[in-house]
């Protein structure tokens, strides 16, 4: 079997940065995308705070031109999902639905995914008004009442986004204060179909066999509950990241993030991680650029090192 020298898991932002420094660097990345292109960025309507972009941009557009840069430089992105690796011996092991590969040195990028709310009903009607993906969704609400649930930035540009369509977004957030930063804030508080349900938590999402109708909803303060009327459910709490696939062989958080050190190197050396996946700040498409870069660099100083010790004899 071909050993391949750099498999980047994962085409978000920071996996196609990683493509791009890879290929640059003459390593012909294989980059596994994934079920989509793009990880969350993707589904990201509007980005208007990535630089280059004065105008704004969306997520998806963003991600095809960062593949197509990719791509320019010798990086191989094949649409597949890794369904798990050896990390125990040289050259690692990555298997995916369709195939098996080896490699002397990989990152992984693989994010983070939305987190559940974990109430009755949910899993019920996903799909059939319950949503986490605005863009995705969004238009199928045109004429209709919807509810989003979190109060980070998410929430609150997604929640945004759905006005577009929808006559009116009721954002339900457990505290009196949004965690958005504050730009998005003053935008929200100015649009008029938004409105706010305070220090309350959805406990349960109602339906029929049409879909959803409504959410019982718990203020947290007084303890009252009330059921809120509304044809869908979008879920913004947060992420969970995406590293069930590595079976245990990294380190990681207490949270399942991967742990790194600032040049993002993981517990096995050769193993990089980059963007959400990490224990990460600021979850960013900026910063999860400058962490695929990173990673790439310090991959290509692993693997140089490595065909060195191969070669001991050999000049350059
Ligand atoms: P987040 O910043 O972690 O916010 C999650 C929100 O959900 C918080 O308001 C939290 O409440 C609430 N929450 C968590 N668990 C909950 C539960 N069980 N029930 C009800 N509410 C719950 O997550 P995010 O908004 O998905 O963003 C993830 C990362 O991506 C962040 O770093 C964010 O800055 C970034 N991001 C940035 C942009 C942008 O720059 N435009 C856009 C999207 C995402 P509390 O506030 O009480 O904790």
């Amino acid at each position: 079997m071909e050993i391949e020298r750099l498999i980047i898991i994962g085409s978000g932002p920071a996996g196609l940065t990683a493509g791009i420094y890879g290929g640059r660097s003459q390593l012909s990345p294989l980059l596994i995308a994934g079920q989509s292109l793009g990880g969350q960025m993707a589904l990201t309507p509007e980005v208007d705070n990535y630089p280059g972009f004065p105008d704004g941009t969306t997520g998806s557009e963003l991600a095809q031109l960062m593949q197509k840069q990719a791509e320019r430089f010798g990086t191989r992105v094949v649409m597949d999902q890794v369904t798990g690796v050896d990390l125990s011996v040289q050259p690692f092991a990555v298997k995916t639905y369709g195939a098996t590969y080896q490699t002397k040195a990989l990152i992984v990028a693989t994010g983070a995914s939305p987190r559940k709310l974990g109430v009755p009903g949910e899993k019920e009607f996903t799909g059939r008004g319950v949503s986490y993906c605005a863009t995705c969704d969004g238009f199928f609400y045109t004429g209709r009442r919807v509810v989003v649930v979190g109060g980070g930035d998410a929430a609150v540009e997604e929640a945004m986004y759905l006005t577009k369509f929808a006559t009116e977004v009721y954002l339900i957030h457990r505290r009196d204060r949004l965690r958005a930063e504050k730009v998005l804030q003053e935008r929200a508080f100015r649009n008029e179909k938004m409105k706010f349900i305070w220090d309350s938590v959805v406990t349960e999402i109602l339906g029929d066999e049409n879909g959803v109708t409504g959410v019982r909803v718990k203020n947290v303060k007084t303890g009252d509950e009330f059921e809120h009327p509304t044809d869908g459910v979008f879920v913004y709490v947060g992420n969970v990241p995406n590293t069930q696939f590595l079976g245990g062989q990294l380190e990681l958080t207490e949270r399942g993030y991967i742990v790194t050190d600032r040049r993002c190197h993981t517990s096995v050396p050769g193993v990089f991680a980059a963007g959400d996946v990490q224990e990460w700040v600021l979850q960013q498409i900026a910063t999860a650029v400058g962490s695929g870069a990173m990673a790439a660099m310090e991959a290509e100083k692993f693997i140089a090192e490595l065909e060195d010790r191969a070669y001991p004899g050999r000049t350059e």
